[in-house]
């Protein structure tokens, strides 16, 4: 099996590691913000990480000294960090294992980019179901305070950064970066029209970066090593390590921090066991479940941005399911839409409705009730989501539905026919119609 050095999990993999401020700076951690403040103006810092290529790990991908650099400098205006850690996409764990295990070295990075930006105060934005999540930070901030790390003249300099938790309530599109801000603000968490972006106008009105866990974990080792060292790492595009959280039939599910730009069967097959033992690959989700299905074709997909959208599906949020022949495709997407009805926040009337919809359809073809009509009546719900919702939440919710229909239509046609799911009842299968009839 190819081996990498670990970045981002190297100090949690290390035995005995206890995640404290004393571990993290015995393992060399708070050196990167010091330089930072000692070597670099805030600019500089911005140069360094365009140079280094980081791309955001939310989902997205889009290059984080880029984002950075569309903050005004207007000194009359307050900026803010805000850092996403409303991890909820299904079948992504990696941030909730950053956060747990190692926090010290994402609040490193929390503190280089609010520098970067000139912001005083960073919001960290925790998934309400992270209750564990949000005590270990909180006590890692307080450690941090207590040391001069955070708070007024961080490290002995003139820069003024403090940094607070806050917990949302549980609603997944709180993890889309303009409704996180309104939740920050005491609102009901709906996605705001764009533009405004929130580099102008964000968190209070104010210019705002919104970054996730993952990239800001990255950034003490880019200051440490140099954005050279980590350009050369992955491919030209999409530079870097990445964590994957990989899950379903496989035989040893977990996170895997490997190159950006390997081969997807490499990750599977090596890294995380291959297929459980009698069974074949069915399905793969590559990057959590906004993402259009894979098939065994695509196993020799590259894992890297450009690569994955070229041959049909995203690289999201780096959550890999992997799907036997034992489940039913139909189900499978049922199952997603049954997810993305109950989250869709509503603002918007093609998601609200269309999931609704959707979710409908999808019942009564899996419970044997499906009708000549219902395919092509779900492609054209779909064509009139996508593409046509305030946020990308609409087209994350038709991908499970698009590429199901487009790679297992057989299946959907053999429900219908034969009036019954072929594969019989599912475990865990969900029966609420959510309409009548
Ligand atoms: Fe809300 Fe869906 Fe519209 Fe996004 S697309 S704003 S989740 S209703």
């Amino acid at each position: 099996m190819p081996t990498y050095e670990k970045i981002l999990l190297k100090n949690m993999d290390t035995p005995g590691y206890t995640g404290d401020l004393a571990a993290y700076e015995r393992a060399g951690g708070y050196q990167a913000i010091r330089k930072v403040l000692k070597e670099h103006k805030p600019e500089q810092v911005i140069e360094i990480v365009k140079k280094s290529g980081l791309r955001g790990r939310g989902g997205a991908g889009f290059p984080t000294g880029t984002k950075w650099s569309f903050i005004p400098k207007d000194p009359s205006r307050p900026k803010y960090l805000c850092v996403n850690a409303d991890e909820s996409e299904p079948g992504t764990f990696k941030d909730r294992q950053l956060i747990d295990r190692d926090p010290h070295q994402m609040l490193e990075g929390a503190l280089i980019a609010a520098y970067a930006i000139g912001a005083k105060v960073a919001y960290i934005y925790v998934r309400g179901e992270f209750a564990l999540g949000a005590q270990i930070l909180e006590r890692a901030i307080a450690e941090a305070r207590a040391r001069g790390y955070i708070g007024k003249h961080v490290f002995g300099s003139g820069v003024d950064i403090d940094v607070w938790v806050h917990r949302g309530a549980g609603a997944y599109i709180c993890g889309e970066e303009t409704a996180l801000l309104e939740s920050i603000e005491g609102k009901r968490g709906l996605p705001r029209a764009k533009p405004p972006f929130p580099a102008i106008n964000g968190l209070y009105q104010q210019p705002t970066v919104v970054n996730n866990v993952e990239t800001l974990a990255n950034l003490p080792h880019i200051i440490a090593r140099g954005p050279e060292w980590y350009a050369a790492i992955g491919t030209l595009k999409s530079p870097g390590m990445r964590i994957f959280s990989v899950s379903g039939h496989v035989k040893r599910p977990g996170n895997y921090e490997v190159p950006l730009g390997i081969p997807l069967r490499e990750l599977i097959d090596e890294h995380a066991g291959g297929v459980r033992d009698g069974h074949r690959i069915k399905a793969i989700i590559p990057g959590g479940a906004s993402a259009a299905f894979f098939t065994p074709e695509h196993l020799d997909v590259k894992l890297d941005f450009e690569s994955i959208a070229q041959a049909g599906s995203m690289l999201g949020s780096g959550g890999v399911t992997v799907m036997d022949e034992t489940v039913c495709m139909v189900w499978a997407a049922y199952n997603l839409m049954g997810f993305f009805h109950h989250e869709s926040c509503g603002k918007c009337t093609p998601c609200r409705e269309g999931s609704s919809w959707l979710h409908h359809i999808l019942h009564r073809i899996e419970h044997g009730e499906g009708r000549d009509e219902d395919l092509a009546q779900m492609e054209r719900l779909c064509g009139n989501i996508a593409g046509k919702t305030v946020c990308a939440f609409g087209d994350a919710e038709v991908a499970p539905v698009l590429s199901t229909l487009k790679h297992f239509r057989h299946e959907y046609e053999a429900h219908i026919r034969e009036r019954q799911c072929p594969m019989g009842e599912h475990v865990g299968a969900t029966h609420a119609s959510p309409l009548p009839g």
